[in-house]
Parts: structure tokens; C-alpha cells; sequence
């Protein structure tokens, strides 16, 4: 028999917490966040839903953040879960937020898609599932990756100056 949402509802996940001035804090377990289409779907604007949701991808160049270059840490816009930080954004030349390495590990899974004849690697939020983007071994020093993410995946924290 299949496991349905509900029973998967208590399933835990490791994730680790950052500070929003992105101090990184400790690794807890929480529960996965398991929640109905609908539930989604009140809670997020309707382009968001799908991306997030259902690995819909955003048009390039049309995001929030594929520009933004200033400090600070970018989380889910589904559930707060600390994803990338500032300091390994990059600029791919793709119109899509670049990064060459997750803030944590712990904090995004990979998975092989194989929808649209192609065989990519799909990244999603541990926390909560959300489809972020996709992660290409193209990307620059140190890592030679790139995690090529939705603006609409993301909420980004700046960090404050004084
Ligand atoms: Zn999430």
C-alpha cells in the first residue's frame, strides 16, 4: 500500500537554522511539512503555487533576484527554511538566481527529473518539498556547481548594516 500525505505528515528531517544575519545556529530535527494542494494554494500567489508546487519554471530575466547582489540570505517562500546565502551567488548569465553552493547542505535535496525528454537534477526544499530549481555541474570555483533557482522559490533577508 502506498503512504498517503497524511501518513507521511510525521516523517522528521534534519535541517540547520540560521540567524536572518545569517549566523549559522544549530541542526534540528522538525517535521517534514506536509500540506493539501489547497492548503498551498491559499497560502501562495498563483505563479508561486506552480513553480513551488508543481516544478514550473520561471521566464528568465523576469524574477526578483537573478539581479540582486546585495548581502544577505535567501529562504523558502513556503516555509522559512534557510536555503542560500549572498556570499555564493554568482553571475550565471542565465536571467536565474545563481548559486554555487546551498547555505547548508542539510537544507535542500536533490533528485533526478526526467520530465520535458531531459535528465536534470531537480532541487527542492528539505523542509517542505518546494521545487526550487536545478543544480548543473557548470558552475564556477570551489565547487564547479551551479544551483540554478527560481526567484519565485525564494524570500530574500537582507542583511542589516549599521
Ligand atoms: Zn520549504
Amino acid at each position: 500500500m502506498r503512504a498517503t500525505a497524511s501518513q507521511q505528515a510525521s516523517q522528521q528531517v534534519a535541517i540547520v537554522q540560521f540567524s536572518d544575519a545569517g549566523e549559522r545556529l544549530k541542526t534540528v530535527q522538525v517535521p517534514k511539512i506536509v500540506k493539501s494542494e489547497e492548503a498551498w494554494r491559499q497560502q501562495l500567489p498563483a505563479g508561486v503555487f506552480d513553480i513551488t508546487r508543481h516544478a514550473d519554471t520561471e521566464i528568465a530575466y523576469t524574477g526578483k533576484y537573478w539581479n540582486l547582489h546585495d548581502q544577505g540570505l535567501y529562504r523558502c517562500i513556503c516555509c522559512d527554511n534557510a536555503l542560500f546565502s549572498s556570499e555564493t551567488k554568482f553571475d550565471s548569465g542565465t536571467g536565474w538566481p545563481s548559486f554555487w553552493a546551498p547555505i547548508a547542505a542539510e537544507n535542500v535535496r536533490s533528485t533526478t527529473d526526467t520530465s520535458y525528454g531531459m535528465v536534470r537534477t531537480a532541487v527542492s526544499c528539505t523542509e517542505c518539498d518546494a521545487h526550487l530549481g536545478h543544480l548543473f555541474d557548470d558552475g564556477p570555483e570551489p565547487t564547479h556547481l551551479r544551483y540554478c533557482m527560481n526567484s519565485a522559490s525564494l524570500k530574500f533577508v537582507a542583511h542589516r548594516t549599521r
